[in-house]
């Protein structure tokens, strides 16, 4: 393999694009290091909903995660939790709601959010944006869930019926009573309007002029959910005009991808780390690296013209799990770990045993990933240090279950944060 020469050694170069390596990177490059953040594609930041879930299982439901984290982390010793160390998720928290404009996110770690999903199921999330927080369901109460004719997957009337039939905890108040509502707000003769083209039409006061013309009839004093299109940019004054002109909380609901509120985190995320100096480069797939002894060297990335040769001092590894093709599984159902090529664990090594019969059950073969130290440096299968300045993040990492735990956001964020933080101690800043 060829590859541009070496030039610039960069403070650190970080491999994904995701929460967990926009999160290194901007605490990196706010510390005025020199940083640099390559990726093939976006990450699940345009997939996710745009709550950040921390912990909402245990398997029983969460309701004060910083309460349940400690057991939790007791109980499973090579979690990503574990591995970064309980601080790392309450200064995570803190950190990320400082990095986002005013609104992006609220919530704490003392108290999950119970916000419904794009079908109707009540979730557990600690941190939410301003937007979505007035679905709150741990109180009851009537709900109008607003469909908009023309936007494909989401089905209004399906969610309000599930959110009627949803069961509240003893922890919670009262009953929910939903019902939906579908409107026809002109989408300039255009079919098949994505949620990025609703988001955009939302931004456009005339457009939200007709939106609340046409709604207000069939309002009956209840909060208002619409599907999360509620503006990409300017969703804080989409969702405050709409509350002012409605008379009645609005709150946004997820829908299924591509993720509006997931895009303007990343965009804001993005815009700040250019902002404090730091660079990304896109469509940039590492396709080699060269070690010598304990030290990862350089990294090739496939670029646009030809192979690319990228050196620095230290390394951060975020390139999710198998949703990203961080992780790729073969037919015989190896599990490699796809730009490093790091040793993964936690596959069962029986096929038989790898998976559960039930869709959602807990499946042996779901905590694999990239096994790290303390420090977040990938391990071997002797346990010994693969390479002394790499550090992993977020997906990639084993031995958690997000989708059962509803953890991913949560592990993304407080392991990026954290590795920046090792990386940053470590050269003394
Ligand atoms: C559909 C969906 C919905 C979700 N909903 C929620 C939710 O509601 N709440 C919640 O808390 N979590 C949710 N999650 C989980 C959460 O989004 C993820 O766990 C988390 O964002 C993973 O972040 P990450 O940065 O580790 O990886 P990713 O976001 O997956 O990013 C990986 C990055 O690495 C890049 N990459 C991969 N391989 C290479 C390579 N060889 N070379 C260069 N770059 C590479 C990718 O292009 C990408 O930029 C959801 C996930 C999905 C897929």
């Amino acid at each position: 393999m060829t590859a541009a020469g070496p030039g610039r050694v960069y403070d650190a170069l970080v491999v994904g694009v995701g929460t967990a390596g926009l999160v290194t990177a901007l605490r990196l490059a706010k510390q005025g290091a020199d940083v640099l953040v390559t990726a093939k594609g976006v990450g699940a930041t345009h997939l996710t909903s745009g709550t950040v879930d921390v912990l909402g299982y245990t398997p029983e439901r969460v309701v004060n995660p910083a309460a349940a984290l400690p057991d939790f982390v007791r109980d499973h010793p090579e979690h990503p939790y574990a591995r970064a160390g309980l601080q790392a998720v309450g200064d995570a928290l803190d950190w990320i709601k400082l990095q986002l404009p005013d609104g992006a996110l609220v919530g704490s770690l003392e108290a999950n959010f119970l916000l419904p999903t794009a079908v109707g199921v009540p979730k557990p999330s600690a941190l939410a944006p301003e937007t979505m927080a007035p679905g709150d369901l741990r109180n009851g109460g009537r709900f109008t869930i607003v469909g908009l004719a023309g936007l494909k997957d989401f089905y209004p009337a399906y969610l309000a019926d599930n959110l009627s039939r949803a069961r509240l905890g003893q922890e919670d108040n009262g009953r929910v009573e939903a019902r939906a509502v579908t409107i026809s707000p002109p989408t300039g003769g255009v079919a098949d309007v994505t949620p990025m083209g609703w988001a955009r039409r939302f931004e456009d006061t005339e457009f939200r002029k007709t939106v609340i013309a046409e709604l207000e009839p069939s309002l009956d004093g209840g909060a208002v959910g619409f599907p999360a299109v509620l503006g990409l940019d300017s969703a804080r004054t989409v969702w405050q005009e709409l509350n002012d002109a409605l008379g009645v909380p609005v709150f946004e609901i997820p829908t299924l991808p591509p993720s509006v509120p997931g895009n303007r985190m990343a965009r804001a995320l993005r815009a700040a780390l250019t902002r404090a100096g730091g660079r990304v480069v896109m469509g940039g797939r590492v396709i080699g690296v060269r070690g010598a002894g304990e030290r990862l060297e350089e990294v090739v990335v496939d670029a646009a013209a030809r192979p690319k040769t990228y050196r620095a001092r230290d390394y951060v590894l975020a390139t999710g799990g198998f949703a990203s093709r961080g992780l790729e599984m073969d037919s015989y159902g190896m599990v490699r770990e796809a730009a490093f090529d790091l040793p993964v664990t936690g596959m069962p090594p029986n096929a038989e045993a790898r998976w559960a019969d039930e869709y959602l059950a807990a499946h042996p073969a779901a905590r694999v990933g990239i096994g790290v130290d303390d420090e977040l440096r990938p391990l071997d299968s002797g346990h010994g240090v693969v390479y002394e300045n790499v550090r992993v993040a977020g997906a990639a990492l084993a031995g958690a279950e997000p989708w059962r735990e509803k953890s991913g956001e949560g592990i993304s964020l407080a392991t990026g944060l954290r590795a920046a933080e090792l990386i940053l101690e470590r050269r003394g800043g």
